[in-house]
């Protein structure tokens, strides 16, 4: 049986940064008790689906995992080894703001079983986190680090975001520089998106706020491409370079249909070929899971069983993002039909226009990259027309 991954959702932020659509809120830190009990409760009533299981990663995300108690996330990692097997090498990667971390803390987390930090620095520029409204400095970044390496953190990934309203380019690789210069293990970038219902939304609504051109930020893309490679980062994810071993195990399971347990609230968990959720609010997941409602998983909120169309279009997407891309019978192998016959036109037309490359296997070239949300889109297209017609 294949391992499987734990994603573990921490909701609580000191601020609720402007752009952010995450299940994240500020202001509940009288939840943090009871939200930790409750995340110890859902792995317990989820003992079944942890049986006989290997864990090769576990990730904290949020939110602001680093703003709980060290304890918390070491009693979940201890939950979820009383019921199945933790991989003496599992990776256990915390999601941490710079502004909430501490010498202390860092060794609490190191103790309590977390292998890997992923800090969110996203920008080395004070005027750009402000804009963003973070609440750390770009020195307390460096600090971050080196707290980190000094409380034993082999490995250590840093965020950014890029394509700021008005941002230049030299902004741009200078934070770039900034990170790199602090030798972390792991890179992800990450292009800002307006998502609805945000201040930010609110902002660009009302002209307050324009969005940088796409063109701006593609080129910002290409010239981080370059950058992290002259460093020698190794890209191995349209977001996201690496040191050689430093790659994100964690991740990989959710861009290779492996499967993930999910805890927390609002947390996806996919599962048996089926996908599930979490109650999103943290009170109502408390308070469910402490009724232990709904049986037999408490705190879940919905389940479905994704159907042939959209499972294959989230496989190509997915698979699509890894650099090193896929071989057309690992397609035929997951859901027995060859990949030319759903979508081959799809292939062709795109490897004409020089955006993906077939041979030896299917990946996105270097200028495809910057268009993987439009193949996947035609990929999707594609399918619906072809499987609507053999019924
Ligand atoms: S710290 Fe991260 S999760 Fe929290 S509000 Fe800001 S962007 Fe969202």
């Amino acid at each position: 049986m294949q391992p499987l991954a734990v994603y573990v959702h921490i909701p609580f932020c000191t601020v609720k940064c402007g752009y952010c659509d995450f299940n994240a809120y500020s202001g509940m830190d009288n939840l943090k008790e009871a939200y930790g009990a409750a995340l110890v409760a859902e792995v317990h009533a989820n003992a079944s689906l942890l049986s006989g299981r290997t864990i090769a990663s576990i990730g904290f995300g949020g939110g602001t995992p680093g703003e709980v108690p060290a304890a918390h996330i070491g009693a979940v990692v201890a939950a979820i080894g009383q019921h199945a097997r933790l991989d003496p090498a599992a990776e256990v990667t915390l999601e941490a703001n710079p502004g909430t971390l501490d010498r202390p803390q860092l060794e609490a987390l190191r103790a309590a079983g977390v292998t890997r930090l992923s800090i969110g620095a996203q920008s080395f520029h004070a005027d750009e986190l402000r804009f963003l409204d973070r609440i750390h400095s770009p020195q307390a970044t460096a600090a971050a680090v080196g707290l980190a390496r000094k409380a034993g953190f082999e490995s250590i990934g840093l965020d950014l975001i890029y394509g700021l309203p008005g941002q230049a380019l030299d902004a741009w690789i200078g934070s770039l520089g900034t990170a790199i210069g602090l030798a972390p293990d792991h890179i992800s970038i990450y292009a800002l998106t307006v998502e609805d219902g945000t201040p930010l939304a609110r902002r660009v609504r009302k002209g307050e706020v324009t969005p940088l051109d796409p063109d701006a930020v593609a080129d910002l893309y290409e010239a981080a491409t370059d950058r992290l490679a002259a460093a020698g980062y190794l890209q191995y994810e349209l977001s996201n370079w690496a040191r050689p071993g430093h790659h994100s195990r964690h991740n990989m399971v959710y861009w290779t249909d492996g499967e993930y347990l999910a805890i927390g609230a609002g947390a996806h968990g996919y599962l048996g070929g089926e996908r599930y959720q979490n109650i999103a609010h943290p009170r109502a997941y408390i308070a469910a899971v402490e009724e232990r409602a709904p049986a037999p998983h408490p705190g879940r909120e919905s389940a479905y069983r994704p159907g042939a169309v959209t499972a294959m279009a989230d496989w190509f997407s997915l698979r699509l993002r890894l650099l090193e891309g896929f071989h057309e019978p690992e397609f035929e192998a997951r859901f027995g039909l060859p990949l030319r016959k759903v979508g081959g036109v799809v292939l062709d037309d795109c490897a004409s226009a020089g955006v993906l490359e077939l041979a030896p296997g299917v990946r996105l070239t270097r200028a495809g990259r910057l268009l993987h949300g439009e193949v996947s889109a035609r990929f999707l297209a594609r399918l619906q027309n072809t499987l609507a017609a053999t019924g």
